[in-house]
């Protein structure tokens, strides 16, 4: 028999890995920002990772992110979204109202839509360009080769502060070989943060010098399955 999911034990675990691998890389553990990805889960869920502690979460799609956090913010001081999902250009007045970080800036009307709607408010969230290591068709980002060349004109053609670089590995390879090319792409490029390791191999990404790692189902159980409505969380 399964015991019902404990986010506040899971979130706890997932830290002490992150202690765990920066010990090991011998970084300092304030360099690495745990973003919960909360994503399909409800405001209970969300509830309990918040009372464990947690303020920084993260999720992949403007309307839900608008229709879950505006009430949780109001009631809990302190607390930072990050999108991590692929931004519709028409989307960026919202998303630039709604997150403190935006992880996947990746083609030149989005820069375009960014950068109106940042002088027009006033709000700047921290860019991160994400950079498609595996070059796979079906992936987000900038393939490898253009991505010095997109950050260039990210920051000179439309006066955007890029802050990092966000990558997600193909998901049957090693991802070790992509977190290194992400990082040495950062390097270059002289951007401090990298936005890298889900669930499965955030303490890889840590060895590499992810700055953000963004862990969904490691601290808040399974998503359920595509297309099917997510569960009531019943406490
Ligand atoms: C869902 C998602 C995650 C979290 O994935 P887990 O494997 O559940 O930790 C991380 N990054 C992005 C971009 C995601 O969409």
């Amino acid at each position: 028999m399964t015991e019902p999911h404990d986010p506040a034990a899971a979130l706890a675990a997932v830290r002490s890995e992150i202690a765990a691998a920066c010990r090991e890389a011998s970084r300092p553990l304030d360099g690495v920002t745990l973003l919960a990805v909360s994503k399909t889960h409800g405001a209970d869920a969300i509830g309990k990772v918040i009372a464990a502690g947690q303020r920084v979460f993260a999720e992949n799609r403007v309307q839900e992110a608008q229709a879950k956090w505006p009430p949780l913010r109001e009631r809990h001081a302190g607390l930072a979204l990050h999108l991590v999902g692929a931004l519709q250009s028409n989307k960026a007045r919202e998303a630039v109202a709604l997150f403190d970080a935006i992880h996947a800036l990746d083609r030149d009307s989005l820069c375009a839509a960014l950068a109106r709607e940042i002088e027009r408010s006033g709000r700047a969230p921290q860019l991160f360009v994400q950079v498609n290591t595996g070059a796979e068709p079906q992936k987000g980002g900038v393939l490898p080769e253009a991505a010095d060349g997109f950050i260039a004109a990210a920051r000179s053609g439309y006066g955007l502060a890029v802050s990092g670089l966000m990558c997600i590995p193909p998901a049957h390879e090693a991802p070790a070989p992509h977190f290194a090319l992400a990082a040495k792409i950062a390097a270059r490029n002289g951007l401090a943060l990298l936005s890298m390791g889900m669930s499965a191999d955030f303490g890889v990404a840590i060895r590499f010098g992810a700055t953000h790692v963004r862990v969904g189902t490691a601290i808040f159980g399974a998503r359920p399955a595509p297309g099917r409505p997510p569960l009531s969380a019943g406490s």
